[in-house]
């Protein structure tokens, strides 16, 4: 059943089961929080005492648990919780050919790393998404792989996003106030088109990330070589924000996969991704030979790939 409790101080909280109700509460409280995991939003409250008023739990809403495995990707509801993600990634993997699988292989390398189990049992996509942490583990990943976010909005009406668009600045995504994240469609790589996941922190597990990344290529064979059809490169920990590397993708474009690309992609990088001295986080040099070590890394994971 739907539930909606109030609390002291007007708090209001409430549980709909039908993403219709979720938008009539959005509509009659713009501010309201929507809550999944509350592993973002629990910490701003306790740590950061930040006050909200109204809620709305979304973990029974069946049009944002969905978990469909379609002809062209993988579409994933904004309240499927990380555990759940990875337990279809892992048996989806075993199901397709594997260049269909690159980014989902991408994921569950990620997703390995990120938290602990207790977080990933209740966290979920869209928080994460949502909150547009600038050292989010997944967020460069989708933008990376061209996924895509569905929105929907009070009145019922959906569009697209790119996820490589969809990151603004500093916690600030492209989401209206009468709209939520419905979705995010993963699609499938295509034949000669790689993603890899990166991320570095002072721990293995369970500890945030000083530098993350996201890293596609897609190549074409022609004659001997392999040259670059399309690529992204997307970072975390560098900016205010998750970053495309535009320039190096356009640098990339059209190039052959050898050392001299390498070479090339390394000097475009260091002007691409330009941490400042003072720069919030600190240890930018470490930070700035990340975003180098990270690149020449996928480099050679590539090469290995097609030979
Ligand atoms: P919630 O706190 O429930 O919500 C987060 C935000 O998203 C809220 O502002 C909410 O309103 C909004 N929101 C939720 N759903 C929607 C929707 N459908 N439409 C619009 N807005 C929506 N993050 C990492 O990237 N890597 C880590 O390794 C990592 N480790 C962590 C470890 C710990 C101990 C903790 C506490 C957090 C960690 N996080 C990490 C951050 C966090 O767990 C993730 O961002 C998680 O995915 C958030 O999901 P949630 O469901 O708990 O979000």
């Amino acid at each position: 059943t739907p539930l909606s409790l109030s609390g002291l101080g007007g708090l209001k909280w409430y549980r709909p089961l039908t993403v219709k109700y979720v938008l009539e509460l959005k509509e009659k409280y713009p501010n309201a929080k929507l809550l999944v995991g509350n592993t973002e939003v629990g910490v701003e409250m306790r740590l950061k005492r930040i006050q909200y008023q109204v809620f709305i739990s979304v973990t029974h809403v069946p049009e944002l648990n969905m978990l469909n495995v379609k002809e062209d990707g993988i579409e994933i509801g904004a309240a499927v919780r990380l555990t759940e993600l990875l337990n279809l990634l892992r048996e989806v993997v075993t199901q397709h050919p594997a260049h269909e699988t690159s980014a989902c292989k991408a994921f569950i390398e990620q997703l390995k790393w990120f938290a602990g189990t207790q977080i990933k049992n209740v966290a979920s996509v869209g928080g994460n998404v949502c909150t547009a942490s600038p050292i989010s583990d997944l967020n460069p990943l989708w933008m990376a792989a061209r996924a895509k976010f569905r929105i929907i909005n009070c009145k019922g009406n959906i569009r697209t996003a790119l996820a490589e668009k969809f990151f603004l600045g500093y916690r600030k995504v492209d989401l209206a106030g009468d709209e939520i994240l419905l979705s995010v469609f993963l699609p499938w790589t295509r034949c000669f088109e790689y993603v890899k996941e990166f991320k570095q922190a002072h721990r293995r597990d369970d500890d945030i990330a000083i530098v993350n990344a996201g890293m596609r290529v897609c190549l074409e064979e022609k004659g001997e070589e392999w040259v670059v059809s399309d690529a992204s490169i997307a970072y975390g920990g560098v900016a205010p924000l998750s970053l495309c590397a535009i320039k190096t993708k356009e640098f990339l474009i059209g190039k052959k996969w050898n050392q001299d690309v390498l070479r090339g992609a390394l000097n475009v990088l260091r002007t691409d991704i330009l941490i400042k001295e003072d720069a919030p986080g600190g240890m930018v040099e470490f930070r700035k030979s990340l975003t180098l070590s990270f690149f020449f890394k996928f480099f050679l994971w590539v090469l290995h790939q097609i030979e």
